[in-house]
């Protein structure tokens, strides 16, 4: 077996240091109620840097020496429960670990016939429901409004655009690399795309993509593009603050501008969205992309990593915008 424990916290952007790889050649044995478990996906995610540094939070920190845990899809390899057999996949929150043992709790059966398995730690799964969640439980959008997603050609980002295509929205995607915004277009069928790193002036390119004004911003960056996107928004706009990825490697407290003047300005609501937050409407929502997906409406980019050794540099490559759609590591 072999484990990824963290080291050290990371201070600004975690390195491959903060990781430790330790291996273990004795023989995993399963009790009663137990099953053993080989992994298969792993899911590296950007709220996992959360997680590796102490402050309070709506999770607890990961424990230093201990196995960093994330979304993984996993293979049954023995089981003495009944609820598993031998061959089934689950999906849940695991160990960075290659083998391992649960007594099944918290674990989810998926099915490789239905989805590729790697979808459900991506569209069919956490990334998925928080596009879907948060964008229909905060966003409350209708046809005809112009949104702004940042981090559009992410995970998340880009199943936010889709669903708001799916809508009746104009969609407007802030990435970082031409090529991303070529997909956003090409692929994600957005309808207008803005390079954050190219632009002059991403208040200006926003104000020309939306000449009416934006209803809806689904942020999961924050910082300065957020800025520019709440200059220019509506009456009764929407935000939902999904993510903050560009200060969550900050090691100073981030300063912004002061938004209080455009909410009060336009009765605008601004809410924090996490998705745990509403489990119970879980399976409408899986139902809905699995619907969207098999009709052809919704789809998906993943950017496969292959290796376990290789976990810790696709989680630090995503603050690089290496991935395109959900990051994944295949082991
Ligand atoms: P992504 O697939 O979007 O990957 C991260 C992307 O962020 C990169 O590809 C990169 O794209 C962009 N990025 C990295 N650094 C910066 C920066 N400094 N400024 C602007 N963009 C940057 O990740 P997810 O879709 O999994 O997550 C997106 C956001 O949603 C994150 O903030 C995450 O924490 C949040 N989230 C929140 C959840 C919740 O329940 N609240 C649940 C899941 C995710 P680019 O090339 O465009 O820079």
């Amino acid at each position: 077996t072999n484990t990824i424990l963290l080291k050290s916290r990371p201070e600004g952007k975690p390195t491959v240091s903060n990781f430790e790889f330790v291996k273990d050649n004795s023989e995993l044995e399963i009790n009663d109620g137990e099953i053993l478990l080989e992994t298969a996906y792993v899911s590296v995610d950007p709220y996992l840097r959360g997680r590796m540094s102490d402050a309070k939070s709506y999770i607890p920190p990961f424990e230093l020496n201990k196995p960093v845990q994330s979304g993984v899809v996993a293979k049954v390899t023995a089981s003495k429960n009944d609820n598993f057999k031998n061959g089934d996949y689950v999906s849940g929150m695991l160990a960075w670990k290659t083998h391992q043992v649960s007594n099944g709790e918290g674990l989810l059966k998926v099915d490789g016939s239905q989805a590729p398995l790697s979808t459900y730690l991506g569209v069919l799964g956490m990334t998925g429901l928080t596009a879907y969640l948060g964008l229909n439980q905060i966003g409350k959008p209708v046809a005809g409004e112009t949104i702004v997603v940042s981090g559009a050609a992410g995970a998340v980002g880009s199943v936010v655009g889709q669903i708001a295509k799916i809508i009746g929205l104009n969609v407007i995607g802030i990435a970082g690399t031409d090529e991303k915004i070529k997909m956003l277009k090409t692929k994600f069928g957005f309808d207008a795309g803005i390079n954050y790193n190219t632009s002059k002036d991403i208040k200006a390119d926003i104000a020309k993509a939306a000449p009416n004004g934006v209803d809806i911003y689904f942020d999961n960056v924050g910082g300065p593009i957020s800025d520019a996107v709440l200059f220019n928004i509506n009456r009764l706009a929407r935000i939902i603050i999904c993510g903050a990825i560009s200060v969550y490697n900050s090691t100073e407290t981030p300063m912004s501008v002061s938004v209080q003047p455009f909410l009060v300005k336009n009765s605008a609501l601004m809410q924090g969205f996490i998705v745990s937050n509403y489990a119970e409407k879980f399976p409408e929502a899986i139902q809905q992309l699995s619907a969207w997906l098999s009709e052809g409406k919704l789809t998906y980019t993943e950017t496969i990593v292959e290796g376990f050794e290789n976990i810790p540099n696709a989680f630090i490559d995503l603050f690089e915008g290496k991935n395109k759609g959900k990051m994944i590591v295949k082991i």
